[in-house]
């Protein structure tokens, strides 16, 4: 079966994607009506093979997206267009990932950086930070927490922080991986490849790193280079993989500057990059930062800027789905924030699949500060997952159970 249903055939003798014969009445799993994605696919078979009483559609394994067709997504405003969308990243996420919901327990584990990003609370020059960075102990405690509550994952995350050695690493990773079933997830910034591939080797799992925007001048005005020469985060991201890293990555929506055409290109980055997990939160400003600061003048026209809005943020999850099906994709904390009554439950039906509830001790959480007035903030870790869970199955899904693996990683790994 394919993703309309239909029976796979054989493959296209024009683009070697899957061929499969679709009914008429099928309802198309994008759009719906003629000249959408779907159609323009069966059209263009039948000028080149010639109609037959059935539309004889080719389908790839993920529905190609033109830059227009994801850019005119982006710029969409109709409701009923959009329903479209959500039901369609709803559909393709139950297909492809399941109706699981996965937790991943987040211990956050030391606040320095020696980074400038221009949006965030936790670059190096804000004085106005109390830094902390967690102990050995510490960060075990909260591991055990996350085991005992039933969690498959936890995620160690900090500021890009070279009071973290490579070793202390090491020692951490193999400790959590003999002691418990978890698997470990790293984020902890642009670090050489000598230190990814021995944590790599400890036993960590897996590695986030978003590129934040495609757009190269972009990056750079808001995420400076360290000493030294600029960092490839691409690179990075690819090399990553070549370690056997399952390998996240992800945008802000709506950073100054960004605009409709370069987050167009940010999604499509997703399907060639092949990601494994794709995190995509809004653009939230920052008052310590030189971007949050209010006065500051617009780098690209009013009406190409995207917005950091919270409809943005479930249209780029929701194509984040559509163009990497098999993806693990969080709805973020970042998207609670923007809606705390219903933000992480509207994001988990417009095509996410995780959520990463806070084990970081409450008295480090509050110094996490990326940005301000972050959700779940107070709640202790037993709080923050009954809430979590209650919300899951308010939606009619369930908490996930083990590790919750990329199906993408797992594909590729076979
Ligand atoms: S975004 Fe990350 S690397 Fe940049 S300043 Fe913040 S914590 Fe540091």
């Amino acid at each position: 079966m394919n993703i309309l249903g239909g029976s796979v055939r054989d493959l296209c003798a024009w683009c070697a994607h899957v061929l499969v014969k679709v009914e008429l009445r099928a309802r198309p799993a994008f759009g719906g009506s003629c000249g959408e994605n779907w159609h323009r696919g069966a059209n263009r078979y039948n000028r080149l093979f010639g109609a037959t009483n059935n539309y004889r559609l080719c389908v790839p394994a993920i529905i190609p997206m033109t830059h227009d067709e994801i850019l005119s997504w982006l710029r969409q405003s109709d409701e009923a267009r959009l329903a479209d969308l959500w039901r369609s990243a709803d559909d393709t996420r139950q297909k492809y990932v399941g109706g699981d919901v996965h937790l991943r327990g987040l211990i956050e584990i030391s606040n320095y950086c020696i980074r400038l990003c221009g949006y965030c609370g936790l670059r190096a020059p804000n004085q106005s930070v109390q830094r902390y960075r967690m102990t050995f102990e510490e960060i075990v405690a909260c591991v055990r927490q996350g085991e005992a509550i039933g969690y498959g994952t936890v995620v160690l995350q900090s500021g890009e922080d070279p009071g973290i050695t490579a070793d202390a690493m090491v020692h951490l990773i193999r400790f959590i991986k003999s002691e418990t079933p978890l698997a470990v997830t790293l984020s902890l910034g642009e670090r050489s490849e000598a230190e990814l591939a021995q944590w790599r080797e400890a036993g960590a799992d897996r590695y986030l790193l978003r590129f934040e925007t495609s757009n190269r001048q972009l990056y750079e005005r808001i995420h400076p280079s360290r000493p030294g020469g600029p960092a490839d985060r691409i690179e990075l991201l690819r090399h990553l993989k070549t370690l056997g890293y399952e390998v996240g990555s992800g945008v802000m929506i709506g950073i100054p500057g960004q605009s409709y055409g370069d987050l167009a290109r940010d999604i499509a980055l997703f399907a060639d990059l092949d990601l494994d997990m794709i995190g995509c939160g809004p653009y939230l400003a920052h008052p310590s930062t030189p971007l949050g600061d209010p006065n500051r003048p617009a780098i690209v026209p009013g009406e190409d800027q995207v917005p950091n809005s919270e409809l943005m943020a479930y249209k780029v999850i929701a194509l984040a789905r559509l163009v990497c099906p098999r993806a693990n994709i969080p709805s973020t904390t970042a998207l609670a924030t923007l809606n705390k009554q219903a933000g992480r439950e509207l994001g988990l039906v417009r095509g996410a699949n995780v959520v990463m509830p806070n084990l970081t001790p409450p008295q480090y959480r509050q110094l996490y500060e990326i940005y301000p007035d972050k959700a779940c903030i107070n709640e202790t870790a037993e709080a923050c997952h009954g809430c979590l869970a209650g919300r899951i199955h308010s939606i009619g899904r369930h908490v996930g159970s083990g590790r919750g693996d990329s199906p993408n990683y797992r594909r590729r790994e076979e």
